[in-house]
């Protein structure tokens, strides 16, 4: 299927709850959900006291759970061996690479005084795995969502996210900003997550227009630069930063960049140019979804592709592609806007599309991309979906 159907929430609930009830013996008394996400503007400035703009997906990872009357948490997911957490024992990173997200988020309860009882689980996705859409965040959170329904407390949804990510932190040692997991627990229906990375404050922004969809195409590709190229293009902001001699990202205008030019290499120059003029862009995005206007997003968009193309050297022929081929349909074909998403050498674009017109521009996309590459991508369309909850 050219457009990949996302599977509801209560089929996965229904799945979750089957297995459950095959491999443990009982019905569920808690099922939680939480999404994946994936972000429209704002790429690559999230560790530069930046603005980002992403939205819950409706991709979800769902977890039903039965207490056991042991002090083990038991847990399955597919094919993955079973996750056996002995909870009588201090959280520890274990080989069983896939339990340590589960195992982060019990040591932050565990942390906040709350004793967990024993129970077993069982986790159903429709998030791709290491696919740029954050199964990890979708987990941590689905599994905090949980572990508030079982120990009976609510956890302010700021404070359950930043758990969430300590827990990638220090169990899957990941040094993660704070999109992911913001996005999965504070999405709203019809809403994207503005956050802003210097506060770490979210605001909904809404999403209004019935007739707008965004298509996620995930070119299948994943180029790892090998010398580093995330810590290298982290390095290359903080020498702009101390070129220009601010204390803050935010603190800086295009005026600034440009007088201090001659202070840093050509590289960092451009590096700097990206920061300054996407936060800019993710700002004036934000501003236009508000007013339900959007004659300028395409151009942002296009803009914020090619500024990392060019200037923060993190596209790469596969992703340049598919924005083309979104480009190329224009308006008429339904796109009002295109680019890469995520962290970039690889992975999926983003197009903002009228939902009329979803179908035909992903057999654009997945035809053109196949011809031109021979590779199949995989698409899907979505709106912005709820947050982690309780089902
Ligand atoms: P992503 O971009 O999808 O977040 P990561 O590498 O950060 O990629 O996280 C992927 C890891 O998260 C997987 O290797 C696995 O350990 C864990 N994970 C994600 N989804 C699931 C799932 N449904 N069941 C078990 N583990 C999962
Ligand atoms: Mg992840």
């Amino acid at each position: 299927m050219i457009l990949q159907p996302n599977t509801s929430l209560s089929d996965l609930a229904a799945d979750a709850q089957a297995q459950l009830k095959h491999h443990y013996g009982k019905d569920a008394t808690f099922v939680a959900a939480a999404p994946g996400r994936v972000n429209l503007i704002g790429e690559h400035i999230d560790y530069c006291d930046g603005f980002v703009l992403p939205l819950a997906i409706e991709r979800y990872i769902v977890i039903a759970a039965v207490p056991n009357g042991t002090s083990q948490v038991r847990a399955r997911s597919g094919d993955a061996d079973e996750a056996v957490i002995d909870l009588s024992e201090k959280m520890a990173i274990n080989d069983l690479k896939w339990s340590n997200y589960l195992r982060g988020v019990i040591d932050g309860f565990q942390k906040r005084g709350h004793v967990i009882p024993g129970f077993d689980a069982i986790v159903v996705s429709s998030v791709p795995t290491g696919g740029g859409l954050s199964s990890s965040a979708a987990l941590e959170c689905a599994m905090a969502t949980l572990l508030e329904a079982i120990v009976d407390t609510t956890l302010d949804t700021k404070e359950k996210a930043l758990l969430a990510q300590k827990a990638e932190h220090e169990f899957a040692n990941v040094p993660c900003g704070i999109m992911d997991q913001f996005a999965s627990a504070f999405g709203k229906k019809d809403h994207l997550v503005l956050i802003d990375c210097q506060s770490a404050e979210p605001e909904l922004v809404p999403f209004s227009n019935p007739d707008l969809e965004i298509i996620v195409a995930n070119t299948c590709v994943s180029h790892d630069l090998s010398d580093g190229g995330y810590a290298a293009r982290r390095q290359d902001t903080e020498d702009g930063l101390a070129a220009i001699g601010k204390e803050s990202w935010r603190a800086c205008t295009m005026d600034d960049v440009l007088a201090a030019k001659d202070k840093m290499n050509e590289r960092v120059f451009r590096r700097s140019r990206h920061v300054v003029s996407e936060i800019a862009r993710t700002v004036q995005a934000a501003e236009d979804f508000k007013k339900d206007e959007y004659a300028d997003i395409g151009r942002l968009m296009k803009e914020s592709h090619d500024s990392l193309r060019d200037d923060f050297e993190v596209s790469c022929p596969e992703l340049d592609l598919m924005v083309k081929i979104a480009e190329d349909l224009g308006l008429e074909g339904g796109v009002l806007g295109a680019r890469m998403t995520g962290g970039g050498f690889g992975g999926s674009t983003v197009t903002l599309c009228r939902k009329d017109q979803a179908l035909s521009i992903a057999t654009a996309l997945h035809e053109r991309y196949l011809a031109e590459t021979g590779i199949t991508p995989q698409i899907f369309a979505t709106r912005p979906a709820r947050g982690a909850h309780i089902l």
